[in-house]
């Protein structure tokens, strides 16, 4: 047994590493959420197959934690103009949410992205799909013009915000590479 292969480095973090999150928030802070009512609920899981005691992540079938955006809220860093309602949300575990993240759900599901329910072997990943399809076809989800809706000044002071965030965080990340050197060469002497 060699001992090296034991050992594993944590990830190094970069300042700029954060900025996708950054844009998801600016995005998320302005989404509406509609609450369900009971019987839409009871709907939704039929759809999916599932009552209150199978509830499980539509994904994966393991324990769900959350509810999903089945279409995603961002798409090329600006929003889809999909809302938190429950016609675009879905039963979700964890795993599966944080292995999906932006990306359209018909390709991740299948694809060998870390996480995603074929890299981790998910045996009945074709019946869901159809119930997932059934479920996209669901109604009509709202999707909104925010744009439109809060007026170009609005929309146009909200992502230079975000735009300077980025930017701070671009300028912070070459200090602390500066810093992160002098530190190494410091221990190293
Ligand atoms: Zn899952």
């Amino acid at each position: 047994m060699e001992y090296s292969k034991l050992f594993k480095m944590p990830t190094p973090m970069k300042i700029t590493g954060r900025s996708s999150s950054i844009t998801n928030s600016f995005v998320n802070s302005i989404i509406p959420n509609i609450k369900p009512e009971e019987e839409e609920i009871k709907q939704a899981l039929d759809i999916l197959g599932m009552t209150p005691d199978t509830y499980q992540c539509a994904y994966c079938g393991s324990q769900a934690s959350e509810w999903d955006h089945l279409r995603p809220l961002v798409e090329g860093k600006m929003p889809t103009g999909y809302i938190s309602e429950i016609r675009n949300l879905v039963p979700c575990c964890g795993k599966c949410n944080q292995s999906k993240g932006n990306k359209a759900w018909t390709d991740w599901i299948t694809s060998s992205a870390d996480l995603s329910p074929k890299t981790r072997g998910i045996q009945d990943i074709e019946d869901r799909i159809k119930r997932l399809t059934e479920y996209e076809n669901w109604g009509s989800p709202v999707r909104v013009n925010i744009e439109e809706i809060v007026g170009s000044a609005l929309w146009k002071q909200h992502w230079a915000n975000c735009e300077r965030i980025q930017s701070m965080m671009r300028e912070s990340q070459v200090l602390a590479e500066e810093i992160n050197q002098i530190i190494k060469k410091a221990y190293k002497d």
